[in-house]
């Protein structure tokens, strides 16, 4: 693992209304991080990344290296989960990846045709080019996760966050989209919530814990007891069509044999 720690996250909390979502968070993130969040439904996942975005209040710091910032922006990425996006706005696909190039915002820039392109050679590497003029309200969950994946890397992020990204993503794509994100894993910090440990293990580095709490645990694998430690009860599902290579190579150094995994090999 890097020293470079790219995000940093120090005493944070943050409240809705009396109900407090995250107490006392302190985390770092490296430039060359794969991370995994997993915790219960409501634990406090999406809050976290949504304040790493900047788009909550909070108590506590968060802050970010030179190396993210850019201009105004920052070259994060992100995903949100699907339901917070609001479909109703009437946009194309294609025009969902082209409002990822951050620096183009507001209505008097307009695209340019390398612009377009790029949103389209974006689209074609997730599939859904012949989706480019279709209306949002007019595409399957799946394919708005996949548009919403072009959107959050067509400004070649340095940090790309994702929020439950393959909860609608059929089964036959789910492979293909975990693919592209570990490719992606080579040129940028990766930060991937998702309530399945099992898919989570076989991809990422390390594994971060939300349950109001924060842990980071610096591996990709978690025993009972750890969760148990991290106050971190899930759910844990099967996944037959994600490679395993990371637990096949794991020697048990320190771990014990009975790793959280159910899967059909
Ligand atoms: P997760 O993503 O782990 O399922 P969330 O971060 O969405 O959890 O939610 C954490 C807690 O904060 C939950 O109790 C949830 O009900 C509450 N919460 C989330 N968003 C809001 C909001 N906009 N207003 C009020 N409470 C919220
Ligand atoms: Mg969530």
């Amino acid at each position: 693992m890097s020293q470079n720690v790219i995000v940093s996250i120090r005493n944070l909390s943050v409240s809705y209304d009396n109900i407090e979502a995250l107490s006392d968070v302190n985390l770092d993130i490296y430039e060359d991080d794969f991370v995994g969040i997993i915790g219960p439904n409501g634990g406090g996942k999406s809050t976290l990344v949504k304040a790493i975005m900047g788009s909550l209040n909070h108590k506590g710091e968060i802050s970010f290296a030179d190396t993210l910032h850019k201009g105004r922006s920052l070259r994060i990425g992100y995903m949100p989960q699907v339901s917070d996006f609001d479909t109703r706005f009437p946009i194309s696909i294609l025009e969902v990846a082209l409002s990822g190039l951050q620096s183009k915002r507001g209505f008097l820039n307009r695209y340019t045709q390398s612009d377009k392109e790029l949103a389209r050679k974006t689209l074609d590497r997730m599939g859904i080019a012949d989706l480019a003029d279709r209306p949002i309200g007019e595409v399957s969950g799946g394919q708005l996760q996949r548009a919403l994946l072009c959107r959050a890397i067509i400004s070649e992020p340095k940090l790309l966050i994702l929020d439950e990204p393959t909860n609608f993503v059929d089964n036959r794509f789910e492979f293909e989209f975990y693919r592209i994100v570990k490719e992606l894993s080579d040129h940028m910090a990766i930060v991937m919530v998702s309530h399945d440990l099992g898919t989570i293990s076989s991809l990422v580095k390390s594994i971060i814990c939300v349950n109001q709490t924060v842990h980071r645990h610096n591996s990709n694998i978690l025993t009972a007891e750890q969760l148990e430690n991290y106050n971190c009860p899930i759910q844990i599902l099967s996944h037959g069509n994600i490679p395993h290579t990371v637990l096949a190579h794991h020697d048990g150094d320190g771990c014990p044999s009975h790793h959280l995994h159910h899967h059909d090999e």
